[in-house]
């Protein structure tokens, strides 16, 4: 399937995130026990995730503020480590 964001749910908009260096046990041994789900997304760092939907995240799956959304947001890129590794666990990628 073709990476992007029309044929997403908005799947970033779903699941909060932090990125550790990979190998880091302390840290992944930390968010593991709280539920989180771990992946490698690549020049050495893991990223630990939670489900988490954005409250902007529109039933259309749309930004709702598109305008001044968070440069974390911005800044995202479709199809990177992070973005497939994201959705996957959505389940629209296999
Ligand atoms: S950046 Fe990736 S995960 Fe986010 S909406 Fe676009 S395709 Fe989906
Ligand atoms: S602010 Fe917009 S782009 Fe950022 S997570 Fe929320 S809905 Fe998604």
């Amino acid at each position: 399937m073709t990476i992007n964001c029309e044929n997403c749910n908005g799947a970033c908009c779903r699941w909060w995130g932090v990125e550790f260096e990979t190998g880091n046990r302390a840290k992944m041994e930390y968010y593991g026990k709280r539920g989180c789900k771990i992946g490698n997304i690549g020049n050495g760092m893991s990223v630990a995730v939670a489900r988490f939907v954005c409250q902007y995240l529109t039933k259309d799956n749309k930004c709702g503020i598109q305008e001044h959304k968070p440069l974390a947001c911005k800044t995202a890129k479709v199809g990177n480590k992070l973005c497939l590794f994201i959705r996957k666990l959505e389940g629209i990628d296999k």
